[in-house]
């Protein structure tokens, strides 16, 4: 069976410990999974793509069915390129529907093959975001249970 490769797109700015709940409940269905980090330079971040790259690499550095790469342009023409069908994302609280039903259906109407994976991530991540995150760490404070070292070390380095 040929391997079953999918893209878990997004910014990453930065990866939680709910990104990482759901890069392993995928890997219980796909051989690999590229988690790439979206290029768009309209957006500011708190950490540029080398410093986001870096981080992934890192914390996925023993993991070879988890490849790091970052992107730009159309998903679809990425996941092209890559020889891929599959996009990953997961679904938080409500919040999220509206949006990510939108994108899979977008997706699929540029490219029919496409199709979007939904995955729920454990309860007790499916409150946490990025944004969340670094709220916490700008005002001083810590959440080491919600993400991986590596995050915590940078978070705390950019704001101290
Ligand atoms: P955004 O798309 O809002 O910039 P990210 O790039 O961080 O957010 O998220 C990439 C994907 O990971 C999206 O599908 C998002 O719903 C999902 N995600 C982010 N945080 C969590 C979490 N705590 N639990 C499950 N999925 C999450």
């Amino acid at each position: 069976m040929a391997n079953r490769i999918a893209v878990y797109p997004g910014s990453y700015d930065p990866l939680t410990k709910g990104h990482i709940d759901i890069i392993k409940r995928g890997l219980k269905m796909f051989d690999k999974i590229i988690v790439a980090v979206l290029k768009n330079p309209s957006k500011t971040y708190l950490f540029n793509i080398e410093e986001r790259l870096d981080m992934l690499n890192e914390i996925f550095k023993d993991h070879k069915e988890i490849e790091v790469d970052c992107f730009e342009g159309l998903l679809v023409d990425y996941l092209k390129k890559k020889g891929a069908t599959i996009i990953v994302r997961g679904l938080r609280a409500i919040s999220d529907f509206d949006i990510e039903f939108q994108m899979a259906l977008m997706n699929r109407n540029i490219d029919k093959e496409i199709e979007t994976v939904f995955l729920v991530p454990s309860v007790c991540y499916s409150f946490l975001s990025s944004r969340l995150v670094k709220e916490i760490y700008e005002l001083g404070g810590e959440i080491k249970s919600m993400v991986p070292s590596t995050v915590d070390k940078k978070l705390k380095e950019r704001f101290k």
